[in-house]
């Protein structure tokens, strides 16, 4: 196992009615904007939840920002940051899922990046943007009510911010970006989409998989919690699909997606987030959903790079699967880690989730632009051992084509 620090300061409120603690979590004189996305918030009741709860107990101002898109827009974003500086708002406080929590983590960020006139420079944020916002020294407090289990932002330091003008989505990560609570009441994603909800199983999947699919460092805990999360998503993501009102299930669905990215089974360990860096070029370009476009390339990659991450896509066989070499001896190291692989195909398929570009009406003609768009971006070093040039980039893409072996 590596060498590594762990520190996570998020406070997580988890279970039903728990919106309510929002009274006592968010300081009582707060200049506080709640941020939203496009209405679902609204619609399902959970932000009378929360104004309720804001206006119990203290002398709280109370502003709002609706409008946060999915993939949330870099200019979306600095109309919100504009509204703290002009109306002195002093807490954020982010209802929904990991594009208005990422979102609202950026605004934090950036809106202490003021021109003279009060608002906040363009330029200067989409620098910081470009550069993962890692030197901003300071940002406003921020907490979450989560109303869809999926991306772990809600206790992680990390978002995804993207600019359709620049045809760019980057990711950005920055200490002060924590949360300082989150609030995770499972009966919030009944009301969910199922499309939703299988996008939401399906990242947090793919998560686990890009910290512990790379090659093994004997790190016993992570592993082991990792193996265990990917069991429970794959049994929870059938059982949802087979009766969506369980609220057994979500519950165990909404802190496996959070463990997912929480850092633990992170630390001390090599990854490769390839699948999702080449995820964002498919969604900055076709629009597809995150999720989607994970299921798309992670068996790609996995094939094109089963070489290199051989052992652990054994373990992974053995452990995730229970594809056991010992008592099938007709199978070799590559027919069982191709078994595995089709297995993790078979299960997104069964969420209704694409696993080609052929599934998403992409042709070859989308590999060139993606390839492009990788370049400008730098995102030309991937994976744990930092070789995933344009080259094995291009492989990848060639091989998602089909998604077959
Ligand atoms: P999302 O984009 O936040 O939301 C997806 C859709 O679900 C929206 O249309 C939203 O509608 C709707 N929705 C949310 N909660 C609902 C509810 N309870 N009932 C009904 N509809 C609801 O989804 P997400 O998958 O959580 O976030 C995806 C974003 O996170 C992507 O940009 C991705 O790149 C990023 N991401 C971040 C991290 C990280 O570590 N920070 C990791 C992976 C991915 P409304 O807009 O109307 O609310
Ligand atoms: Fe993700």
């Amino acid at each position: 196992m590596n060498n590594f620090q762990y520190y996570n300061p998020v406070r997580i409120v988890f279970g039903e009615g728990q919106i309510k603690e929002l009274s006592e979590l968010v300081p009582q004189d707060a200049r506080v904007l709640i941020t939203y996305g496009g209405g679902s918030a609204e619609r399902t009741g959970t932000l009378d939840e929360v104004r309720t709860a804001l206006k119990a107990n203290g002398q709280r101002d109370i502003f709002e920002f609706g409008g946060i898109e999915p993939n949330p827009e870099f200019n979306t974003l600095l109309k919100a940051a504009d509204m703290v500086n002009e109306h002195d708002i002093d807490f954020l406080l982010a209802v929904g899922g990991g594009s208005v929590i990422d979102g609202s983590k950026f605004v934090a960020l950036v809106s202490s990046l003021t021109t003279q006139d009060g608002t906040v420079s363009r330029d200067q944020a989409w620098e910081a943007l470009t550069s993962y916002c890692k030197d901003i020294d300071s940002a406003v407090a921020l907490g979450a009510v989560l109303t869809i289990p999926a991306t772990g932002s809600e206790m992680n330091s990390g978002g995804v911010v993207n600019h359709s003008d620049r045809q760019a989505k980057l990711p950005f990560g920055n200490p002060l970006a924590y949360p300082k609570f989150s609030i995770l009441d499972p009966t919030k994603t009944l009301t969910l989409p199922e499309r939703q909800v299988m996008n939401g199983v399906a990242d947090a999947f793919v998560h686990v998989m890009e910290q512990y699919l790379t090659y093994p460092v004997n790190a016993k805990v992570q592993d082991a919690f990792a193996e265990s999360l990917l069991k429970i998503l794959i049994e929870e993501g059938q059982a949802v699909k087979a009766d969506a009102e369980n609220l057994e299930t979500r519950k165990n669905i909404m802190w496996t997606a959070t463990m997912a990215l929480n850092g633990l089974i992170g630390v001390g360990v090599p990854q490769d987030w390839t699948t999702h860096m080449i995820g964002h070029e498919l969604t900055s370009l076709h629009g597809i959903d995150h999720a989607r476009t994970l299921t798309i390339l992670l068996p790609s990659v996995l094939r094109e790079l089963k070489d290199s991450k051989k052992e652990k896509l054994l373990q992974y066989a053995r452990n995730v699967w229970a594809i056991d070499s010992n008592t099938d001896t007709k199978q070799d190291d590559d027919s069982i880690i191709e078994t595995a692989i089709v297995y993790t195909e078979d299960f997104f398929r069964s969420l209704g989730l694409p696993v080609s570009f052929a599934d998403a009406a992409l042709d070859e003609s989308a590999i060139d632009p993606i390839l492009q768009q990788l370049d400008a971006h730098n995102m030309v070093k991937l994976g744990e051992h930092k070789d995933n040039d344009l080259t094995v980039s291009r492989r990848i893409l060639e091989r998602a084509l089909t998604g077959a072996a």
